[in-house]
């Protein structure tokens, strides 16, 4: 097709299969699957289990050079991949990629189903609210940040009897009995007695009292909106609180520590684990909060329990895509979930290839996928296919900055060998950080209508002499999975060669030494810089025994380095270390390099401008 039309013309265009159908085609039993309507279905964890035995595909995951403004097409280059692998070379394949979140679609930059030919459909539920995981997560959070505040009113509202009694009331004929989740609570307090009735005064007040101090929660309040008014808020005003005001935040959703516990979790008793073990607060005498201590965990899983099993769909072609979580990926890790990608590991099979998706650049997604990632999950990465383009390389070359409202600059539409030159120093350093895990690298150039033959040939080179195990140029945006049969046909051939993968660090290095690791290997820095709030947090993380967490960069990733500016591969930069957060549930630790936001806004000109409804057909035009 020329010209090529709108991403949801075309995924309108195409019928989809029944989902029921492609269940069946990649062996999944009836009772396995659950059908949201006809072309969406959630798969069951038992499949795991029924195929055990069965040996791992090959997996594959799709990162790309550090982002600008041209985009350089990850997510629609795993499809194409996928497309091509499945439906022109007969594999066995599955694509796992991340649930977008409706933030960027109505705000910035528009869905993620991939573009082109090249495409998870039907497109619009792809983007919209799929099977509802993301509200799942909305519910989970929200519940827990109201139990916080309640507990902090409660307790400070009542006297300690008043309180012990009505956490565990008495029952008709007396009797006062713990729940399961109390006795935990006991547990941990080192209280043996197990009769409620038998307690002593004091020990009756430590179980009651969370003396949460207001000032130390960490738990913010989400919706999957991008609203920046709630970035800061004033809570507590109505007089049934009686003056307990104090200032809070939203988040985005996908930025909740309850999206990133479901895209590591492996099981459902691992997520209710790690769910139970989120800390949330400081208590007065300085010990964590968590989500067990406020009696949540439970309720917290059951939200939850639908939004564990990840979602079928299929791509243009007809192959099968899990569509599964989408932390966000500066301050959680920025890929799909480990369930999707194990269960698609069983359903390929070890002639098989899963091409899961690491969101950002090579230095960030790429980095957390090994590091946190395949750490948790246990599997072992076969190749790593690294995208570019070559406007984006020329970006990272010196070209103009994109102003928005304006026509794209003429360095982007013409033939300029010499920013291609210059700026092939990002995807080398990135090729060289793909290397460092032990992992062969294939790059994928995305091929644009206006690159000429004389950059792609000129790029490919570069990046077979920067140590790519081989350099293909696609077509898949334009042409579908046959643009991408080269691409397809290399990576089955690096397959061959043995990944021999390797953490970057060891969990058990101090705090500032894995940081430390990962700036001056990946990053290209000289070293780190600790700001006192930074150490004070590897102190207190180390003395509370979070110390062996992977660690979770929040950085920019729009530079190498910590300098959205600084294009390319910068070097002779010390990375500044603002400060430390943990997800503890999740199971990290987040430096701060610079201020991180976790609440994006609308731009002047949002992309809901465009989305519209035709009222007869109920067609949805204008998501991209
Ligand atoms: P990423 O995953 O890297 O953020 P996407 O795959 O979502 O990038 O692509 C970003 C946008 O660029 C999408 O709208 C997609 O349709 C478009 N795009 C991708 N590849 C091409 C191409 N080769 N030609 C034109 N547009 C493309």
């Amino acid at each position: 097709h020329e010209p090529v039309p709108s991403d949801i013309e075309i995924a309108s265009e195409q019928r989809p299969k029944n989902i029921s159908d492609v269940a069946e085609e990649i062996g999944l039993y009836k009772n396995e699957v659950n059908l949201y309507g006809k072309k969406k279905a959630k798969v069951s964890l038992k499949v795991l289990e029924r195929l055990n035995h069965v040996e791992n595909g090959n997996y594959v995951v799709v990162t790309g050079i550090t982002p600008t403004p041209l985009g350089e097409g990850k997510s629609t280059t795993a499809i194409g991949l996928v497309q091509a692998l499945g439906a022109h070379l007969n594999k066995n394949v599955f694509a796992c990629v991340r649930q977008p979140s409706q933030g960027p679609t109505f705000g910035i930059k528009g869905g993620a189903a991939g573009g082109g030919y090249s495409q998870v459909i039907p497109m619009d539920e792809f983007n919209l609210h799929l099977t509802g995981d993301i509200h799942a997560i909305t519910a989970s959070n929200n519940l827990l940040a109201a139990a916080i505040d309640a507990r902090i009113f409660h307790e400070s509202t009542q006297s300690d009897k008043a309180l012990y009694s009505r956490l565990v009331p008495s029952k008709k004929n007396g009797e006062r009995i713990f729940s399961a989740i109390q006795i935990r609570r006991l547990e941990k307090l080192g209280i043996t007695e197990r009769d409620p009735n038998k307690l002593t005064d004091e020990e009756r007040t430590r179980f009651a009292r969370l003396d949460i101090d207001p000032d130390t929660v960490t738990w913010q309040r989400v919706i999957d909106t991008n609203d920046r008014f709630l970035r800061k808020i004033t809570i507590g005003q109505s007089a049934t609180e009686k003056g307990r005001v104090r200032s809070a935040q939203f988040d985005i959703t996908v930025a909740s520590e309850v999206m990133a516990v479901l895209a590591l979790t492996t099981s459902m008793e691992d997520m209710r684990e790690k769910l139970g073990k989120m800390v949330v607060a400081t208590s007065f005498n300085g010990s964590p909060v968590t989500a067990d201590d406020l009696g949540i965990t439970g309720a917290l899983t059951v939200l939850m329990r639908d939004a564990i099993e990840p979602n079928l769909m299929q791509t243009l072609e007809g192959t099968p895509v899990f569509v599964h979580a989408g932390p966000f990926a500066n301050i959680a890790h920025g890929n799909s979930s480990i369930l999707a990608d194990k269960i698609a590991l069983k359903l390929t099979g070890p002639d098989g290839f899963v091409i899961t998706e690491a969101g950002f650049g090579a230095d960030i997604g790429m980095e957390k996928f090994f590091n946190i990632k395949c750490r948790r999950s246990g599997l072992i990465p076969s190749v790593v296919v690294l995208v570019a383009t070559v406007r984006a390389i020329k970006m990272h070359g010196g070209g103009p900055a994109v102003v928005a409202g304006q026509p794209l600059a003429r360095e982007y539409s013409e033939e300029n060998l010499d920013l291609l030159e210059k700026g092939f120093s990002n995807p080398r350093k990135q090729i060289e950080n793909a290397q460092m895990f032990g992992v062969p690298v294939v790059f994928a150039l995305n091929r644009f209508a206006s690159d000429t033959d004389k950059e792609v040939e000129i790029a490919l080179r570069l990046a077979r002499e920067s140590g790519a195990i081989d350099a293909v140029s696609a077509y898949h945006w334009s042409h579908g999975g046959l643009g991408a049969v080269d691409l397809a046909k290399s990576v089955v051939k690096a397959t061959e060669s043995r990944s021999k993968f390797q953490f970057l660090y060891e969990l058990n290095l101090p705090i500032a030494e894995k940081i430390e690791i990962i700036a001056k290997k990946i990053y290209g820095a000289d070293g780190i810089e600790l700001s006192p709030e930074a150490q004070a947090k590897v102190d207190l993380y180390t003395k509370q025994g979070f110390g062996d967490l992977p660690i979770c960069m929040a950085k920019t990733h729009l530079s190498l380095s910590h300098k959205p500016e600084l294009k390319g591969a910068p070097t002779g930069f010390v990375l500044p270390i603002r400060d430390i957060r943990a997800s503890v549930g999740a199971g990290f630790l987040y430096p701060l390099v610079g201020t991180m936001s976790t609440m994006p806004g609308l731009p002047t000109r949002p992309c809901f401008y465009d989305i519209d409804i035709d009222p007869d057909t109920s067609e949805i035009k204008g998501l991209f």
